[in-house]
């Protein structure tokens, strides 16, 4: 099994910067134990205008069959034989896949402490796979990669060089080529797409592989065409898997749709309202009335629900009465946003011992969120469907239960105000819904009487006599003496 990614360069940038982001000398031919045989990495090229990275694997075949691993789908009765004589050892596969991410970890999570702004830019790169078996020909292998910025060459294999009349073989040569994209981005784009063109997963599908497809699929796979074909095949098949991922994804391309431009509207509220001054963007003025209300609950463990692209997070950190802050959002886009806004990779060890970022949905309950003395919950229901969101108040006042819950969300009576919004227009494309000040209240009151909790209102932004503050603030505080009660 043979890949090679070559790249080229100049003199101000040379290729064998390509060494530096695979972590791997090109002097040197390096091999590396795995589970399923030896991988070796080399450079057959190595200067400033070219480099080329081979990643060669030699499966022990019959190591693959005493692990247990080697089976393929069902146990046909000849599948005994096929374990000991398939075409494992040639060609590309899944095993490559798993290779890929075992000797190249680094370079896939785009991460290169000597060199910190290479794994983000783009470079011309060109990856060679000779033999890679695709259910599906190059016709599934050009919809696959082309939607992800690749120029595909994809020639299927003769069965037999010497006999063209028996015809094409199930591989094909595969070249991908493009000038956008980055190597963290093309090894997760192999990573997924390898063992998906397979489509004969060596191992047991566990449950963890849903998480593994998420993380290796972070922003390409959301928006594929492709998509469920990708699942599904990668899951080998595992319906309920394929749905939780399917269900997942979903999630996440709902948050991540334009999530951009919640401060610019935000911004031009406020421009259009404090007009004599410098205005303070009501983001800016959120996070002032959130901080103020955590500090009259005295909280010091804090979690921030929907923490976004981590703005609030961050002021946390610099306040020294919050011991622990964990952010928490079903988006890894903006996770990892949040991770470089915060430097979390270069934070010395106190302050990294302070916060904590996870991924997770907050229509589940979720152990993790156990335990705390405050949840901010900052403009985060609106983006739910209205029938999801019993389930995130179950999760967060019935299951996690902080003494204190911290929840804004747009007044929509406001928006009269905001004169370049079209009447009847909510303020950001993925909210869906916004409240009067009633309808909340309403909510927020029903919430607390079920849960035991007592709600107070907070108007944050300037308070307009006729239609109220731009944004509005419920403050949840369990009730401690129906607890003890109940206790
Ligand atoms: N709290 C931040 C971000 C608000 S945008 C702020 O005040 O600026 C809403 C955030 O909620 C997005 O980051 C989105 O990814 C997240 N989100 C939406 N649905 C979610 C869910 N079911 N579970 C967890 N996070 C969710």
């Amino acid at each position: 099994m043979f890949l090679t990614i070559s790249t080229t360069g100049s003199a101000e940038r040379p290729a064998t910067d390509l060494g530096f982001l695979l972590h791997k000398h090109p002097e040197k031919a390096q091999a590396f134990s795995t589970s399923y045989g030896t991988a070796h990495v080399l450079y057959p090229e190595a200067d400033a205008e070219r480099c080329t990275a081979a990643l060669l694997l030699e499966v022990d075949a019959v190591a693959l069959v005493r692990r247990g691993k080697g089976k393929g789908r069902g146990g046909a009765p000849d599948a005994a034989l096929a374990q000991y004589v398939n075409d494992r050892p040639y060609a590309a596969s899944s095993l490559l896949a798993v290779a890929l991410s075992g000797v190249f970890s680094s370079a896939m999570r785009g991460v290169c402490a000597a060199r910190p702004e290479l794994p983000e830019q783009p470079r011309p790169l060109r990856i060679e796979v000779p033999a890679l078996p695709a259910r599906g020909g190059p016709e599934l292998v050009r919809r696959l990669f082309e939607p992800l910025g690749w120029t595909v060459t994809a020639e299927p294999v003769a069965l037999d060089a010497e006999f063209p009349e028996w015809g094409d073989s199930r591989y094909v040569r595969l070249v991908l080529e493009s000038d956008t994209l980055t190597l963290a981005e093309a090894l997760r784009h192999l990573y997924v797409l390898l063992p998906v063109l397979d489509d004969a997963k060596h191992y047991w599908v566990a449950s963890d592989e849903v998480d593994k497809l998420l993380r290796a699929g972070e922003g390409w796979l959301p928006a594929h065409p492709e998509q469920k074909l990708i699942t599904s095949r990668y899951l080998s098949r595992r319906w309920s898997l394929t749905r939780q991922a399917m269900e997942r994804l979903e999630l996440v391309r709902l948050a991540e749709a334009d999530d951009s431009d919640v401060e610019e509207i935000d911004n031009a509220v406020a421009a259009e309202t404090e007009s004599e001054e410098k205005p303070t963007p009501l983001a800016v003025r959120r996070r002032e009335a959130i901080l103020a209300a955590l500090h009259a609950c005295g909280a010091a463990r804090v979690l921030d629900l929907g923490c976004g692209q981590g703005q609030l997070v961050q002021a946390l950190l610099k306040d020294p009465s919050f011991t622990e802050i964990v952010g928490v959002d079903v988006s890894m886009r903006a996770l990892t946003i949040a991770s470089r806004r915060l430097k979390l990779d270069r934070m010395g060890e106190r302050q990294a011992a302070r916060v904590r970022l996870f991924q997770g949905s907050l229509a589940y309950t979720d152990k993790r969120l156990k335990g705390y003395d405050a949840a901010v919950l900052s403009e985060v229901i609106e983006h739910l469907d209205l029938p999801r969101l019993p389930a995130l108040e179950y999760a967060v006042f019935g299951a996690a239960r902080p003494r204190t819950v911290l929840v804004t969300t747009p007044n929509v009576e406001y928006n009269v105000r905001w004169e370049t919004l079209p009447a009847g227009h909510v303020r950001h494309g993925d909210h869906r819904f916004e409240w009067t000040r009633e309808e909340f209240r309403a909510w927020a009151r029903t919430v607390a009487e079920r849960h035991g909790y007592g709600v107070g209102f907070v108007p944050v932004g300037p308070d307009d006599p006729e239609v109220g503050p731009p944004t509005q603030m419920a403050v949840f505080t369990a009730d401690t003496v129906k607890e003890a009660k109940a206790a």
